[in-house]
């Protein structure tokens, strides 16, 4: 098949490579000229394991392309994927700017019919709010499909190749054909397509991500209470992890969570809710409770230290929001750090893949170690904030010596 994906960040770029690896051809497109320069060159822009080895083999036999001639995508290709980022709006709501800058686009290109796939994730209703305006723009026939991605970022590549399962909206039957076609490489070992209508698929995305943040804000939860009753949060974890109606992922606790997605899409879903009189009261707290766990972590930092950080150094091992990603977006990281800045405390951070992404944050106002132990130099406190794997057995004479 001839697929365009529009957007080539972590979930467009692992979108485009994998369906050129079952042998579709595939054009990545973007408007971010110096991302595609890069691309062409075979450069990752971003660290996501196996994506370099897929994205070079296909580059190589052909199959794939990458352009910022967005005509030229949408002429080209039958099945058209909108990738783009929808970030939170000032209240919480998804922004859709870019998706709906990429349907018109799509619109005014058009030469025939065209499958328009909604692959970011987008409030529900979004999929029609594109046929319109698609429909502005062309007399063509084309069918609009909500198919959301829930890739991991750190194992994205081999989450979309061997997915858990794949879930269309589609309203046509036509769609529903090609679409089903398309996945058929990905579901041989038994994953389902779950086919289902546009407005359920939307809604899909964000109770899955809805969920998981829940379940991660509850073992927060009983973490906190835990350490005040003097129980063992990992004991606990393990005890009820086994049961199969709790199931043993997303039962760690820590800081809260990060990234680019749970943070946005509570938010949005938040917003859903209030917009349709419906309010969403689980997720407000787990939103609210999710801000103070960070908070309760500096707290415990500060309390060590009598409230003085002033002057103090902090060593900081791992920065990204969570292992296996150079991400910083929402990381818990940027906020500690931020705080602790305030309060006139020194920063040096490690993190073995997103140093480039902290440059660019956070500049010349902490120092960047090239080092995991040189972070350590002359340091205070050492925060270990990423579960990196390279952190779980540290040297604690080296550290305690620097
Ligand atoms: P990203 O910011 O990494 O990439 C978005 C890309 O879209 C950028 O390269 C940007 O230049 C490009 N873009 C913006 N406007 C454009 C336009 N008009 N035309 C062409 N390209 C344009 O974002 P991401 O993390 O890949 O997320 C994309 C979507 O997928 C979001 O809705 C996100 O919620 C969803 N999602 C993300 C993940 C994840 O783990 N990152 C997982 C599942 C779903």
């Amino acid at each position: 098949m001839k697929i365009a994906v529009i957007g080539t960040g972590y979930v467009g770029l692992v979108t485009g490579a994998c369906f050129a690896e079952t042998g579709n051809h595939v054009i990545g497109a973007d408007i971010d000229h110096q991302k595609i320069a890069m691309l062409k060159r075979g450069d990752i822009p971003i660290y996501e394991p196996s994506l370099p080895e897929i994205t070079a083999r296909n580059l190589e036999k052909g199959r794939l392309e990458f352009t910022t001639d967005l005509e030229y995508a949408v002429k080209e290709s039958e099945i058209l994927f909108i990738a783009v980022g929808t970030p939170p709006d000032e209240d919480g709501s998804a922004d859709l700017v870019h998706v709906t800058d990429v349907a018109r686009t799509i619109g005014k290109h058009m030469n025939g019919y065209k499958i328009i796939v909604d692959k970011s994730t987008v409030p529900v209703g979004t999929a029609n709010k594109v046929y319109q305006e698609i429909s502005k723009l062309t007399n063509h026939e084309f069918d609009v499909v909500s198919n959301p991605e829930f890739l991991k970022e750190g194992d994205a590549v081999n989450d979309f190749l061997k997915p858990d399962r794949i879930v269309v909206g589609v309203d046509t039957p036509r769609a529903e054909k090609v679409m089903r076609e398309l996945y058929a490489p990905f579901i041989r070992t038994g994953s389902p397509v779950i086919i289902m209508d546009v407005l359920s698929a939307e809604m899909t995305k964000y109770a899955a991500n809805g969920f998981l943040a829940t379940k991660i804000t509850f073992m927060n939860e009983i973490a906190n209470l835990c350490e005040q009753v003097g129980a063992d949060v990992e004991m606990v974890r393990l005890g009820i992890g086994t049961d199969k109606r709790i199931g043993p992922q997303f039962l760690f606790a820590g800081v809260g969570y990060g990234g680019s997605c749970f943070p946005k899409d509570v938010k949005a879903l938040i917003q859903t809710g209030r917009q349709y009189k419906s309010p969403l009261q689980i997720l407000e707290s787990v939103d609210d409770i999710n801000k103070q766990q960070r908070r309760k972590f500096f707290d415990k930092i500060l309390g060590h230290f009598d409230g003085k950080v002033d002057g103090k150094t902090f060593a900081f091992w791992g920065l990204s929001f969570k292992p296996r990603t150079d991400d910083m977006r929402e990381a818990p990281a940027i906020e500690i750090i931020e705080w602790l800045l305030e309060r006139g405390a020194k920063v040096r951070g490690y993190d073995p893949q997103a140093m480039e992404v902290a440059q660019g944050l956070f500049g010349d106002r902490i120092t960047l170690c090239q080092f995991d132990y040189e972070a350590l130099e002359g340091a205070d406190a050492l925060v270990v904030i990423t579960e990196w794997n390279e952190f779980r057995e540290p040297d604690f004479d080296e550290i305690k010596r620097l």
